[in-house]
């Protein structure tokens, strides 16, 4: 092998390059990265919804020896808690030995809710020997990319009684699926010509659900009463009770691995699965920490964090405020001394449409989990810039355990921008970063990462908080 030059010393010590996680990584590591992934694999499929993924992060929380936390319960040294919030969204807690006045209390938060269509309130009809129910979308989703796809239906109807009945039709092999109608192509002139905004209009996503006339010569709207009498018999519940429901059509596809490395995986809803499965995962596995630690799966993030089970609800900071009481500390104190990860996707610089990003300070795929010093949009509007010395604290942490990792802006300046929960608990005086895993094709109905970027992100978040 022949020796550096000068000039190649030189510049592999003052210059900065990201490293592919899967050029440098040992067999051994690789392996880790494709086993971890298969535990992701499995919690996405089980949890479709904030509700459903709430579910199953108190299963893995309760399997590691947590128990239900209520407010006004007293809290101790060594508990492992899980706080419910209206079960759609949950903060898992576990404190520990360190004094939370002199070092907080570390804080990684992620949320659970992802783009999807939810039934309108009056949402069955029949037209033309089909029925169909109206729907109103959540988050940004481009509308034209949930029309001719399996869509599944899950969610939850509430009885005037307060019986809850859960609906999940679509994800078994057996199971019916169902549909949004498209233009054929033959047809489709004046449609091509329209903006890929317009082309499918929020009132033509409409989930075809049958096409069986109820035996009976008399009545009218016979397609609609099958549906309606299929429902009564599974779930014994009538037109009335989608009043009182919350009901999602998402994409019916399973987690699976693309590609022939398998170096990749697809899903519906890795934004912002990703990050909770590595922050519940990352808590479980670091059970000797002596740091008070606490991982928030939050709901709403998709519409702006509002309302009770969001980012800007009470229930974080009052949580706080009572491990603070409970272990006579003083909350303010606590609260400006805690830490926070905040943990949500970004883009993954995609070649495909290279002109919306700039390279350099893009997510490259595989280089590991991407460090937003700020979100935001135009100039720098709504994102909580991180302070260099917390940016320069998170490097520390992350050199010091071997963490691969990368810093990333959305895309080019003037292109458009996002925001996620970061800046709602900065507000609270606590220090936070936004840090996550970049995604190809964000808030599609099938989103892609990287293995290596999720395990990336499981580590770091490791380093957070053991
Ligand atoms: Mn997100
Ligand atoms: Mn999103």
């Amino acid at each position: 092998m022949s020796e550096k030059t000068v000039g190649q010393e030189m510049l592999d010590a003052l210059s900065y390059k990201k490293k592919n996680i899967y050029e440098e990584a040992t067999p051994e590591k690789i392996s880790a990265i494709m086993e971890y992934a298969k535990g992701y694999a499995k919690y996405l499929d089980e949890g479709k919804t904030e509700r459903e993924a709430v579910g199953a992060a108190i299963e893995i929380a309760k399997a590691a020896g947590y128990t239900e936390y209520k407010f006004g319960d007293s809290i101790s040294v060594g508990d492992k808690k899980y706080l419910n919030q209206h079960g759609k969204s949950v903060i898992l807690f576990r404190v520990g030995e360190n004094d939370i006045e002199k070092e907080g209390i570390r804080i990684l938060a992620a949320h659970v809710d992802s783009p999807r269509l939810d039934l309108k309130q009056i949402p069955m009809y029949e037209d033309a020997g089909m029925a169909f129910l109206k729907t109103h979308y959540y988050g940004g989703v481009k509308k034209y990319q949930w029309t001719a796809i399996p869509l599944a239906l899950h969610g939850v109807m509430v009885k005037a009684d307060g019986e809850t009945v859960d609906v999940k039709i679509g994800e078994d092999d057996s199971d019916p699926v169902f549909y949004i109608n498209d233009l054929l192509p033959h047809l489709g002139q004046r449609q091509s010509a329209e903006t890929l905004g317009n082309a499918i209009s929020g009132e033509t996503l409409n989930i075809l659900i049958g096409g069986l006339p109820y035996d009976d010569k008399e009545v009218g709207e016979k397609i609609k009463l099958t549906a309606l009498s299929l429902l009564h018999d599974k779930y014994g519940v009538t037109e009335e009770d989608f009043l009182s429901a919350e009901l999602s059509l998402v994409p019916a596809f399973k987690a699976r691995d693309i590609g022939f490395d398998r170096a990749l995986m697809a899903a519906y809803g890795h934004d912002d699965r990703v990050c909770s499965y590595p922050a519940v995962t990352a808590l479980v596995d670091t059970p000797d920490s002596k740091h008070t630690v606490m991982v928030v799966l939050a709901d709403k993030e998709e519409i702006g964090s509002v309302g009770i089970t969001s980012m800007q609800s009470d229930f974080l900071v009052d949580l706080i405020d009572e491990i603070s009481s409970s272990l006579g500390k003083n909350r303010i104190v606590v609260r400006s001394k805690s830490k926070c990860l905040s943990a949500d996707v970004t883009a993954c610089y995609d070649p495909n449409f290279a002109d919306v990003y700039e390279k350099r300070n893009s997510a490259m795929i595989s280089c590991g989990t991407t460090m937003s010093k700020y979100t935001g949009s135009r100039g720098k509007s709504s994102t909580n810039d991180a302070s260099a010395e917390f940016v320069a604290f998170i490097r520390r942490l992350f050199r010091d355990n071997g963490v691969v990792w990368q810093t990333a802006e959305l895309g080019k300046v003037d292109m458009g921008g996002g925001g996620t929960v970061a800046m709602y608990i900065a507000n609270h005086n606590i220090e936070t970063v936004d840090l996550g895993v970049p995604v190809i094709s964000m808030h599609a109905p099938y989103e892609v990462v990287s293995k290596a970027d999720v395990y990336s992100t499981y580590e770091a978040f490791v380093a957070f908080i053991k």
